[in-house]
């Protein structure tokens, strides 16, 4: 407490982030206070923890005045109804320069709603996502504040203080103007959702394609994260693999988890978002899509049993073929999200850094990985050659020399697993969008030309001659039947 006996910042919304996130920043020196609507959890989370001194309110007028100001408070709340609830309350008690952050995983499209509301009032609003869940709360999570950069600037303080460290600094950033903190968590989300899709992907490949013991896959997985795969994803899984069922000795956890994979929205806004802002996005389309085919377990049964497909063992793929494939399709996963921050950055004015989201997301997040460093380096000035070609930021991180010829590397070993899972009919959605995308996005001249027939066929939509780009024609085409 200060000597005026005031808190330095406030957390609305002690649940499982919210109540980890109070708590460090109390660990940093931070004097929190805090307030849920049901007061008691709140109670009940200062009496569990008394080193975090916390002092709960048992209403927003009493929080508000348990602050310094401008004051400083960090919702936690459910991403919908329950923010904008919270910020009404808040309206009538806040005055000029207090600082209102939304750090829940709301959709960017009500952020941009909510800043435009802010820009209306005295107070000031920051759209921050949040990643790393309860453990990076409480012990250092990777944060992504967009919005309104005077609150940014009497935010930066506390957030670097409780935001994880990494070689390549505090995993904070300010993201960008209006919605960019929270359209940056999604996206960060739907690359997580492409990374745990071809993760899973290429472990069951290994034990229903290759027949080998889990044993076997989380040896592999550790192995491959002492490598250029070194990620925490990769990490659990070989955790995860490893861990026995506690209610079946002898028994893995893994075989007693049922196939239907949850989703709480933001695989499937990055997707809609992509759409959108015209961004082609496979691998995490593909993630998204497997999701839901996943969750539709009595369909795929019924399915299974009355079309029987054959399903054979996969041949001919190598376990470095695996690693190959895993890391060209993340190579061309991350090109994809990172393109989608640039169309994103430039349609919506919000002058994002790449090399800088890249930077906060090498520690603390569940994406993190010893391969977002090298991104960093990609979309960083100040560290690619300098010259006419070099000083150029890469128009998509694909095309960056070093990322180029890893995937050159790893092109072989990519095409046998896509074609050797598909031969034996082992389903690798992740895998084989990515590199479709891939031998897409690398040939100069496509499939287009029939569509672009086709349309002008049924529909006079017209078309574009090789010899005439620009020129957009119309031609009575012969018909075989009236
Ligand atoms: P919890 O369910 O643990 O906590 C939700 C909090 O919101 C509770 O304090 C709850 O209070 C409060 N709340 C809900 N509705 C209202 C309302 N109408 N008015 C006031 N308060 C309300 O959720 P989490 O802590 O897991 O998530 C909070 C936010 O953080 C979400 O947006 C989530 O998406 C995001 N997030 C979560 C992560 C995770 O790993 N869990 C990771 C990153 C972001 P009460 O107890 O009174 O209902």
């Amino acid at each position: 407490m200060s000597d005026t006996g005031l808190c330095d910042l406030a957390v609305v919304g002690l649940g499982v982030m919210g109540g980890n996130l109070a708590r460090n920043f109390a660990s940093r020196g931070l004097r929190v206070a805090g307030y849920q609507r049901t007061v008691e959890h709140a109670h009940a989370l200062a009496a569990a923890h008394p080193e975090a001194h916390l002092r709960v309110a048992s209403s927003l007028a009493e929080l508000v005045g348990m602050l310094e100001r401008p004051r400083r408070i960090v919702l936690m709340v459910n991403a919908g109804p329950a923010v904008d609830s919270v910020l009404d309350q808040l309206d009538p008690l806040l005055e000029d320069g207090d600082i209102v952050v939304d750090g829940g995983n709301s959709l960017y499209t009500d952020t941009d709603r909510r800043v435009a509301r802010a820009e209306a009032r005295p107070w000031r609003f920051v759209g921050m996502g949040v990643s790393g869940g309860a453990e990076g709360a409480l012990l250092g999570p990777s944060i992504m504040p967009g919005g309104d950069r005077y609150a940014w600037e009497r935010l930066r303080h506390p957030l670097e203080a409780i935001a994880a460290r990494s070689p390549s600094g505090v995993c904070v950033t300010y993201c960008g103007r209006g919605s960019a903190g929270h359209f940056v968590k999604m996206v960060h989300n739907g690359i997580e959702y492409g990374d745990m899709q071809l993760i899973a992907e290429v472990a069951s490949l290994m034990r229903e394609g290759m027949g080998w013991p889990w044993g076997q896959v989380a040896d592999t997985f550790a192995g491959w994260n002492r490598g250029e795969l070194e990620s925490y994803l990769i990490e659990i899984t070989a955790d995860i693999l490893r861990a026995p069922d506690p209610q079946n000795p002898g028994a893995l956890l893994i075989d007693a988890i049922l196939d239907r994979a949850g989703q709480k929205g933001t695989g499937k806004w990055t997707v809609v978002a992509a759409a959108e802002h015209g961004v082609p996005i496979p691998t995490i389309a593909a993630a998204v899509d497997a999701r839901l085919l996943s969750a539709a377990k009595d369909l795929r049964e019924r399915a299974e049993a009355a079309l029987r497909p054959s399903r054979g063992v996969v041949q001919g793929v190598s376990p470095d073929d695996l690693r190959d494939a895993l890391y060209a399709a993340k190579i061309a996963s991350y090109t994809q999200g990172f393109a989608l921050l640039q169309a994103a950055s430039e349609a919506r004015d919000y002058g994002t850094n790449l090399a800088e989201i890249a930077r906060i997301w090498t520690g603390g997040c569940i994406i993190r990985a010893a391969f977002l460093e090298r991104i960093r380096a990609s979309f960083a000035p100040a560290s690619r050659p300098s010259g006419p070609e070099g000083s150029e930021r890469p128009e998509l991180l694909v095309l960056a020399p070093d990322f180029a010829a890893d995937v050159a590397r790893r092109l072989p070993g990519w095409r046998r697993v896509v074609a050797a899972a598909a031969a034996a009919g082992h389903p690798i959605p992740g895998l084989a969008a990515s590199l479709a995308w891939f031998d897409t996005l690398t040939r100069s001249r496509g499939s287009a030309s029939l569509i672009q027939a086709q349309r002008d066929y049924f529909g006079s939509h017209t078309y574009e001659r090789v010899d005439a780009p620009g020129v957009f024609v119309h031609t009575e085409w012969p018909r075989s039947s009236q």
